[in-house]
């Protein structure tokens, strides 16, 4: 029996219905190859999973906020992260899962009563996939024992506290950034990508209080920046922002 078969759930894992149809699912068509490098037989082989480890934390300044990041995006987690946003593959969440609680455990030890509010997913992505991995990894990773559980229950931020909205209309003269819709974050200059977010989240139930912000990727961290900017126009505090991985500029 392949270690990785969704069919066979292994012993202690939680039960979450509605995911295990999907890995069953999943299992008609998931290749039994190690993600980094293409082992058989594995879907994260123990070479990959060791190198994993040995990444360094990554840590930056996010609109004046510290930024923990669990890994930097690139190589094996790029792909890892890849695979599980764009192809469901959820059986990579317990890889990616505890380097990334443990960070979100930290903040919240660190600022004790802090809200923990998730930058949404944009609604097209979040239709499509049709869970939120960061929901999945923060579930997953509950290694850490009853008292860091019932303290993430107590974190949990009321539903609403970020959500996206309609851009405002930007002001005559310039483009307005919907006009860029065409291109990748990429192309767009710097300028246009803050003006692009900025108005785009709106935050709630967090007045006077502090935060910690997470989300699974932080690429040019202006979508953090404005999850950062739209707590403190709703009278909040951002005091970490948390990410799985952070794309290194
Ligand atoms: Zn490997």
């Amino acid at each position: 029996m392949s270690p990785t078969n969704p069919r066979s759930p292994r012993p202690g894992a939680p039960p979450h219905g509605w995911a295990d149809a999907l890995l069953a699912l999943l299992g008609l068509v998931l290749p039994v190859t190690c993600v980094g490098c293409g082992a058989p037989d594995r879907a994260v082989c123990p070479h990959c999973r060791a190198a994993l480890a040995a990444e360094p934390q990554r840590r930056r300044l996010v609109a004046g906020v510290r930024l923990d990041a669990a890994f930097a995006y690139r190589d094996t987690v790029r792909a890892l992260v890849l695979e599980l946003k764009l192809r469901g593959r959820t059986d990579l969440v317990p890889v990616l899962a505890p380097r990334f609680g443990a960070l979100v455990d930290r903040a919240l030890a660190d600022v004790p009563g802090a809200l923990l509010v998730r930058v949404p997913p944009s609604r097209t992505s979040a239709r499509r996939r049709g869970f939120d991995p960061v929901v999945l990894l923060l579930r997953r990773a509950q290694g850490a024992g009853p008292a860091v559980r019932a303290r993430r229950r107590s974190c949990r931020a009321p539903r609403g506290a970020l959500r996206r909205v309609r851009p405002p209309t930007p002001a005559t003269g310039l483009p307005g950034p919907t006009g860029h819709r065409a291109h990748g974050q990429k192309e767009r200059t710097a300028l246009e990508r803050v003006e692009a977010t900025v108005g785009t989240l709106r935050a709630a139930h967090v007045t006077g209080r502090d935060v910690v912000v997470v989300d699974d990727v932080v690429t040019t961290g202006v979508t953090m920046a404005e999850a950062v900017r739209a707590v403190r126009a709703a009278g909040g505090r951002v005091v970490r922002c948390v990410a799985l991985a952070e794309v290194e500029e």
